[in-house]
């Protein structure tokens, strides 16, 4: 097979990097035959292993580590960046994400003689600032967000990647970025560090095994407002668009399924994927949060995957509780796919269709009981 592009995807086990690590390979593909690496830092899970490319563990934080592993992979065409640290204050983000990026950029660029395009994702919080400072910052943009809104004052490591992307691909000439920013995330991965749909599922899941309803650990506001989603494809389509496509070349794009949904309506689908009673929303005064209601129970989770012969996964690896809690806290906001459509990227999705296409995934790839 001759390939025609070399790609590197950069947290290939994340829930962008599974997608792409999924898309690039088939045959048509655009811009392919692909020849895929993936990057990530534990071993190669079993969920991914039936992809045909080849796995790297190295820890892009390590920045030895990055340029032994990496330096060598000198005929790759494409960069997609799709990983990313969660540290404790966004100061201390910018410093180990914009780390681990440098390690990357660094290892690639003056080793790689036909690199020509880097896709770097980052996420709506460009609009709004990190989760810690939802509600509390000023000179937050009005929704819907479009791309070339003025930055906000605070840290967001958001700025710092795009920053040293700006500055890094000035080193080779025609080198070309793309920076894509999605919403909350529709997608599959077990280890995702913000995967709402699969921790909703063990939610659900947990729920069933108790015989209680399946409440809704959010706000009205969350309950009742519109709120849109990014399924994981269709970002992972997005950024090959990107990085084939001339009209996409030195551009921001918003990445979003082009509809909305409201959790009320989504609330009743989960609830109908797992055969539980739709408890929804709870009144004012009786909201816990679902990190609250989930702290005590891993050997709930563990009896679970033994009864039900699931892959085995500890419960705070599989229940992002903290992230689900932020996203069912808050009003939705939109973002406009104006931009993308106008440089010619029409893709979509049906966020419902999406929603249960991820659940029936999760639950075919036995991370929760059918
Ligand atoms: P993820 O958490 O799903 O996956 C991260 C991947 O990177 C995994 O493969 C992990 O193994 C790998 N990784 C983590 N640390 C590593 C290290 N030190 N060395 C090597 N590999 C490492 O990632 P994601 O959610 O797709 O996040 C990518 C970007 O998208 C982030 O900037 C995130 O904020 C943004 N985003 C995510 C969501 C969402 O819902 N998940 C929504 C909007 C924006």
């Amino acid at each position: 097979l001759k390939y025609k592009g070399f790609a590197l995807i950069v947290g290939v086990t994340g829930i962008v990097g599974n997608s792409l690590a999924e898309i690039l390979p088939l045959h048509d593909t655009p811009g392919g035959p692909w020849k895929v690496y993936g990057v990530a830092r534990r071993p190669r899970p079993p969920w991914n292993a039936d992809y045909p490319m080849e796995y790297i563990q190295c820890d892009i934080r390590d920045e030895e580590q990055t340029l032994t592993q990496l330096s060598n992979l000198q005929d790759l065409t494409h960069v997609f960046y799709v990983t990313w640290a969660n540290c404790s204050n966004e100061q201390h983000n910018c410093e180990i994400n914009g780390q681990m990026f440098k390690n990357v950029l660094n290892a690639v660029i003056p080793n790689c003689p036909n690199l020509q395009h880097i896709c770097l994702q980052t996420g709506r919080n460009h609009y709004i600032g990190p989760f810690d400072d939802w509600g509390t910052l000023n000179g937050v943009q009005d929704a819907p967000f479009c791309e070339d809104l003025p930055r906000i004052e605070n840290p967001n490591f958001y700025y710092t990647l795009e920053d040293i992307l700006f500055k890094e691909v000035t080193k080779k000439e025609g080198l070309t970025w793309s920076v894509h920013r999605p919403g909350v995330i529709f997608g599959f991965s077990p280890c995702s560090m913000m995967n709402i749909v699969g921790s909703l599922c063990v939610y659900a899941a947990i729920c069933r095994h108790e015989g209680e309803p399946l409440r809704f650990p959010g706000t009205r506001q969350a309950w009742e407002s519109y709120h849109s989603a990014s399924d994981a494809d269709l970002i992972a389509e997005h950024h090959i668009w990107a990085a084939v496509d001339e009209y996409a070349k030195n551009e921001v794009f918003n990445i979003s399924n082009g509809d909305v949904f409201k959790w009320k309506h989504f609330w009743k689908v989960l609830a109908e994927q797992f055969g539980v009673e739709n408890g929804g929303l709870q009144e004012e005064g009786e909201r816990r949060s679902l990190s609250d209601m989930m702290k005590d129970k891993g050997a709930v989770w563990d009896a679970i995957v033994t009864e039900k012969e699931l892959l085995p996964t500890k419960l705070e690896e599989v229940g992002g509780w903290w992230f689900v809690d932020v996203v069912l806290g808050n009003e939705g906001m939109l973002d406009l796919m104006n931009k993308s459509k106008e440089h010619g990227f029409l893709g979509f999705r049906n966020s419902k269709s999406s929603f249960v296409s991820w659940i029936d995934k999760i639950k075919c790839s036995k991370i929760v009981p059918i």
